[in-house]
């Protein structure tokens, strides 16, 4: 299975540091695309398929709540599995962010495990469409 993913987030570091734990994963991450917020993210994704989206929540301009809210009403995006990894580990937060949509969520900081673990389990998830 070749991934291609989206990682959101406005840390340049964050960014970097995801994209070297799907690189050492094992898993087929052939393609790996950036943005550093929500509006950024929805530009990438009106140009690019993608299998995943991983989003941070705080980032300006458009944050991550705002993000998932408008995937999951968008008819096309809103088959893409997100997981959220956010420094929120608020029960309230995730919670919220479960009930618009996301299939997981992983708090920084995180094991690459853990967040290899969250992205194979909601990519499995899937809602029967493919
Ligand atoms: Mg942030």
């Amino acid at each position: 299975m070749e991934l291609h993913v989206l990682i959101v987030d406005d840390s340049p570091a964050m960014r970097n540091f995801i994209r070297r734990v799907l690189d050492l994963s094992g898993l087929e991450v052939s393609r790996c695309l950036e943005a550093s917020n929500g509006e950024e993210a929805l530009r990438v994704l009106e140009d690019h398929w993608v299998d995943a989206v991983l989003t941070d929540i705080n980032m300006p301009e458009m944050d991550g709540e705002e993000l998932l809210r408008q995937m999951s009403a968008h008819p096309v995006l809103r088959s893409i599995p997100v997981l959220v990894v956010s420094t929120d580990r608020t029960e309230a937060r995730i919670q919220k962010m479960l009930t618009l949509g996301a299939r997981g969520y992983v708090t920084k900081p995180f094991a690459p495990e853990t967040l290899r673990d969250e992205l194979v389990q909601s990519l499995g998830g899937g809602d029967g469409s493919n």
